[in-house]
This record gives C-alpha cells, sequence and structure tokens, in this order.
C-alpha cells in the first residue's frame, strides 16, 4: 500500500469523546496541548517547513496509550503470532494519510515518531517496498536524530565516527519487520511473505509483485491485525503541531 509503513488498521468504529479518553484516571499520558507543546521543544525551528508540509497535505494523527500488531508467524510446525509492539504506524487508503502514534513518557521518542512516521506519508515513498520504506525512514530519523543531537532509535544505528551505519538500519528492519526480506527460490532479488491461504500455505510476493504459494518455512511472518489502547484514541490537532 503506497506511502505506508504497515497495511491500513480496520475501522475501529466511532472515536469515543476527548473528554471519555480524558476521564481515564488509570490513562498515564498527559493531557494532549502539553504533549503537542513538548513534542514542538524539540522539533522547532528546525522543523517548522516539515511541520507546514504535514500540514498542507492534510495528514492526521491519533494518539494511543499502545499500539500491538498480532504478526502471523510459522514456527516450524505451525501458524502461531508473534506480537509487535509499534511506536506509530501509517495508513494511506483512504486518502488523506494518517498516523497513528503512541504518547511515550518521552518528548524525544514521540518527536522522533512524528517525524519517522510523517516520512511515511510523503509522496517520496509511493510506490516502494515496505521494506525499503522503512530502510528510507530509519536512516532520515537517524539523521533527524544527529541534527537534533538525540541518541540514536537502536545503538547499532550509529557507527563509531558518529554517522548512521545504514547496513545496521537493513540488517534492523530485515529482522524485525514480518516477512520484509524472504530468500526467493531462484533468482537473486529478494521476495516478501504477505500472506497464507487457508490452507496454510505461505503466500510470497516476488520482486515483479506477482505471487506465489509454497509449503510455509520457519520465521514466515507478515503483518497482522492491529489493536490499540484506548481504542479510539485522541485525535491530534495538526494545526496545533506547529512550530511559531
Ligand atoms: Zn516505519
Amino acid at each position: 500500500m503506497p506511502g505506508c509503513s504497515r497495511p491500513s488498521p480496520p475501522s475501529a468504529g466511532p472515536a469515543p469523546s476527548a473528554s471519555a479518553v480524558g476521564s481515564c484516571a488509570a490513562c498515564q499520558a498527559k493531557p494532549v496541548d502539553p504533549w503537542i507543546q513538548d513534542i514542538l521543544a524539540i522539533m522547532c525551528p528546525q522543523d517548522k517547513a516539515f511541520l507546514q508540509d504535514l500540514k498542507a497535505r492534510g495528514v492526521t494523527i491519533t494518539a494511543y496509550d499502545a499500539i500491538h500488531f498480532d504478526d502471523p508467524y510459522y514456527d516450524c510446525k505451525n501458524w502461531t503470532t508473534k506480537p509487535f509492539e509499534a511506536a506509530g504506524t501509517t495508513s494511506c487508503e483512504p486518502p488523506p494519510p494518517h498516523i497513528d502514534m503512541i504518547r511515550s513518557a518521552s518528548a524525544e521518542e514521540n518527536a522522533a515518531t512524528v517525524y519517522h512516521e510523517g516520512v511515511h506519508t510523503n509522496p517520496s515513498q509511493d510506490g516502494m517496498r515496505w521494506r525499503d520504506k522503512e530502510y528510507d525512514a530509519y536512516v532520515k530519523e537517524d539523521r533527524w536524530r544527529i541534527s537534533h543531537g538525540l541518541p540514536p532509535h537502536e545503538p547499532s544505528f550509529r557507527a563509531s565516527n558518529g554517522q548512521t551505519d545504514q547496513a545496521a538500519i537493513k540488517a534492523f528492519v530485515d529482522k524485525e519487520y514480518p516477512g520484509v526480506i524472504s530468500k526467493p527460490t531462484h533468482g537473486a532479488a529478494p521476495e516478501q511473505v504477505v500472506g497464507k491461504d487457508p490452507s496454510g500455505l505461505t503466500i510470497v510476493q516476488r520482486a515483479d509483485r506477482t505471487t506465489y504459494k509454497r509449503k510455509p518455512k520457519k520465521g514466515d511472518s507478515f503483518s497482522g491485525s492491529q489493536t490499540t489502547v484506548p481504542p479510539g484514541g485522541l485525535d491530534i490537532d495538526v494545526n496545533k503541531l506547529q512550530c511559531p
């Protein structure tokens, strides 16, 4: 799905009102406006144009306390589920692009998530393979982190010279993102696991985007259903997520 880091989430039904979310005594997150101010303190003034571009393209953002994916995973005997905790996820269909992100306790991490997911909404990622979108977003995110004096997302992402280690980022994406690299049965171009059929056969997408089925292999995995906490989340006003 073009420009997106994850498949579009299933419709979650009507969102609860902001007051309903705000009344949750157990919620650790701050009220939304201070939360936005903390992000802007990290991003401004450097990211003024980036945030203006999100607004101009009509990007919408919903915040949650947690986002999980239940990714189907073949453990060598059976299809089971491997949980994936996400900081953010982007969907682009139907337009405009939409970002789901968590409100972590760290303003730096929240700002990095806005940046990373914002990269996924950019038309420059249209048509890219999922792994290529993630390589691109993590490389740009790490350069953004360097320019903001922030530590890397993963220690391995920063080479000993202080610059972004692109090979380490590729290795991380290939390992952590379900099914993005599947060894082809023939030819050199990597393939991607994209699903399974009702009988349990793995559905694999070739480099030319045609698909075929084969017996499942240990480690086969693909993106599964998304669950958010709370279910409806809290809509973030991108008009407020702007540098002065
Ligand atoms: Zn991403």
